[in-house]
């Protein structure tokens, strides 16, 4: 499974649509101070159902909607979408067959947010589950930013045991337990 474009609007700096394809497996971000880079990351994060604000260097959700410039009006919501490449069908289970898989989140300034996968109309969880046990999602190894690395190295075993189940694959079968049992 490859992440194969964003398309941003109206999500921080991103007011008109705009997409950012990686065509290959390696692809680098750069441009000056302030041009929007990180705001690509916190694109990513959020679409994969962040919900701390904090994360997102903001104060509240709201704050991913482009709030006006210089010679700009704020708009009032925010919607990013996630192609990915699923043709070796990294997501598996019902979405195996699905070459490519979809994933838009929008947001409005009264802090609605809304999932799509495909086009459709589903539950934050759906796209939470969906990367479970892939190392992606909001707050996962998939994503290295400044920092982390010490965090890692001072996290305490409890918590560094959430990344290795990850990696291991397994934090979603502990996560199915954890449902089942408390039905
Ligand atoms: P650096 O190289 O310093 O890390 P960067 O390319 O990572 O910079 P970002 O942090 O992604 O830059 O972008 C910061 C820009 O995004 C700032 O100009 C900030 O004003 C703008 N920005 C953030 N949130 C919003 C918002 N809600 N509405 C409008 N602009 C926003
Ligand atoms: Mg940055």
């Amino acid at each position: 499974m490859r992440l194969k474009s964003i398309k941003l609007a109206g999500f921080k700096s991103f007011v008109d649509p705009t997409a950012v394809h990686f065509p290959s497996n390696m692809s680098a971000v750069v441009g000056p101070n302030g041009c929007g880079k990180s705001n690509i990351i916190d694109a990513v994060r959020w679409v994969m159902g962040e919900s701390s604000a904090k994360n997102l260097r903001g104060e509240s959700m709201a704050d991913v909607i482009f709030n006006g410039s210089g010679n700009r009006q704020p708009v009032g919501q925010a919607s990013i979408e996630l192609v990915f490449d699923n043709s070796d069908g990294g997501v598996g289970g019902e979405y195996a067959s699905y070459a490519e898989i979809g994933i838009r989140r929008q947001v409005t300034r009264d802090g609605q947010s809304e999932y799509f996968l495909n086009g459709t109309k589903c539950r934050r969880r759906d796209i939470t589950d969906i990367f479970l046990g892939t190392g992606l999602g909001p707050r996962s190894y998939a994503i290295i930013e400044q920092g982390m690395i010490s965090r890692l190295i001072e996290s305490k075993p409890e918590e560094l045991r959430v990344f290795i189940e990850e990696a291991a694959g397994i934090s979603k079968y502990k996560e199915r337990r954890r449902e089942t049992e408390s039905r």
